[in-house]
């Protein structure tokens, strides 16, 4: 077994598990002095997946070992939900997982195993090696709350979690109201609920949870995860909020994922400060096209400056989820009739994707529409921009309820917009009041001492810092 310490990763498809995948690894060799491999299984079908790949290879902090991607089309149907596709998928790659730790030769073979979410079920390998494990959540602890817990509410809960009258209480969390449950608790006889619970029931195999939080930002969930008396009688693992891990700015010129296209900085650099709102839905987000002709109006009527990422409309919110920035298309086709000559001068329209740190992090941007995966909110937040939250869907809902209702940092529509087409005027409203609007200034105030914290966190003996510090190398002489 490798004398340096060495952590091994394993990553299951999706651009917003892959980014923060990266990120760990970075801070595991350059504060922990690991050497990192990370076993990736990229998306067959994600072009901008292979490019992030490929991009991550310069400068080389870590190994990056691509697994093929199992055919899954026996295992399951058509309609497939996405945590179903995902844990499937990490199942069925496990033996390959496997085969590759156990080929590498006994010097170089890891010292401890770092599973994502999905492929929670591969730290039986950790056991087979003898090195410690843990689980990486890319996410909120309130969304690690709700996943450690989920398996208690499946015997006490009856019926569906949606139709609850009242919220879902989790021991020493704030509750969680039915309209905000995750994706895969909306139906308990869909297989992506059974996985989800599965994965809950897997947690406490490991050694500890790492979570892409910081303790400010979260400490009661965060001690209530910890506390005995508490939610951490059930998580039984010790957490391990190590946030915020986001990407950095491209170094200018980058090409592949970060498209740090020229034009559009050029642009942004002749606005005023914090002048401009960034509308982006992620790396698979969509929505219908009724919804597009409301959001391309909404913009018009708000007269602020903007830069949208756009997609072509479809009918489910994650249709691109597996294929993030894969189709060439025309705006024109699906944007309102006049929208892009009416608003050539305020705005950009920018199809499919856009290096998101870059612009987030430049000083004409004063606002982000997001769909609040919490990737972007971490990115929004570490670089000082109130948001307007639009959740789509997985635990996008959550995030947009500790945005807005605990951080107060976000603003958002009366009703959900996966429930409902959200209109024109709510929606300039929504706009004016981040960009322009004296009630939002308070907003702004909120996400910039934010910044700070979140600094702070990462700042040497801060917070996330010390947790990092204490994950085991899986040989403590040279930890
Ligand atoms: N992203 C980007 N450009 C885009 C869309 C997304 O760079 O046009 C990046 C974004 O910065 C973030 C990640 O993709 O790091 C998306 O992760 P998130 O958790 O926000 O959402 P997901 O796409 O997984 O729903």
């Amino acid at each position: 077994m490798s004398s340096q310490p060495h952590a091994a990763i394993l990553c299951s498809p999706g651009l917003g598990h892959l980014i923060p995948t990266f990120e760990l690894a970075k801070r595991l060799v350059t504060h922990r002095n690991f050497t990192v491999t990370i076993f990736a299984i990229p998306s067959p079908t994600s072009k901008i997946e292979s490019e992030l790949l490929k991009a991550a290879a310069t400068p080389k902090f870590f190994d990056i070992i691509e697994l093929p991607p199992p055919d899954i089309s026996g295992c399951v149907g058509p309609d497939a939900a996405i945590v179903t596709l995902l844990t499937v998928m990490m199942r069925e790659a496990r033996p390959a997982f496997r085969s590759a730790i156990l080929g590498m030769e006994y010097s170089l073979r890891p010292t401890v195993l770092i599973v994502d979410l999905f492929s929670i079920e591969s730290l039986s390998i950790g056991d087979e090696l003898g090195i410690p494990k843990y689980v990486y959540v890319a996410c909120t602890a309130w969304f690690v709350a709700l996943t450690v817990y989920v398996p208690v509410f499946d015997k006490e809960v009856e019926g569906e979690y949606v139709d609850q009258t009242e919220p879902l209480r989790i021991p020493g969390c704030k509750p969680v109201q039915p309209e905000d449950v995750v994706d895969p608790m909306l139906d308990r006889i869909d297989q992506q609920y059974l996985e989800y619970v599965r994965i809950g029931t897997n947690f406490p195999k490991s050694d500890g949870i790492l979570m892409n939080t910081w303790e400010d930002l979260e400490h009661k969930t965060i001690d209530a995860l910890r506390d005995e008396g508490l939610l951490g009688r059930v998580a039984k693992v010790p957490v391990y909020p190590i946030g915020p891990l986001t990407r950095q700015v491209q170094s200018a010129g980058s090409t592949s994922t970060g498209i740090r296209d020229k034009g559009l900085f050029n642009w942004l650099d002749k606005q005023p400060c914090e002048s401009v709102i960034f509308v982006s839905l992620g790396s698979g987000g969509t929505v219908s096209l009724e919804q597009m002709t409301e959001m391309a109006w909404g913009l018009e009527l708000s007269q602020q400056r903007f830069i949208w990422v756009v997609r072509p409309p479809a009918r489910s919110a994650d249709a691109a989820f597996f294929t993030s920035g894969n189709q060439d298309d025309d705006p024109s086709t699906y944007l309102p009739k006049g929208f892009l000559t009416r608003t050539h001068d305020v705005g950009l329209v920018v199809p499919l994707w856009v290096s998101q740190v870059d612009i987030l992090s430049h000083p004409s941007i004063g606002g982000f529409w997001s769909h609040c995966g919490w990737n972007s909110s971490l990115e929004s937040i570490t670089n000082g921009v109130p948001m307007m939250v639009w959740p789509l869907y997985a635990e996008q809902r959550m995030n947009a309820t500790m945005l807005t209702e605990e951080l107060g940092v976000a603003v958002r529509s009366k009703v959900l917009p996966s429930k409902k087409v959200v209109g024109r005027e709510e929606i300039k409203e929504m706009v004016r009041k981040i960009m322009v609007d004296k009630d939002g200034q308070a907003i702004r105030g909120r996400v910039k001492g934010l910044k700070l914290s979140a600094a702070k966190a990462w700042s040497v003996g801060g917070s996330s810092y010390n947790a990092l510090s204490q994950i085991s190398c899986g040989n403590e002489r040279k930890c």
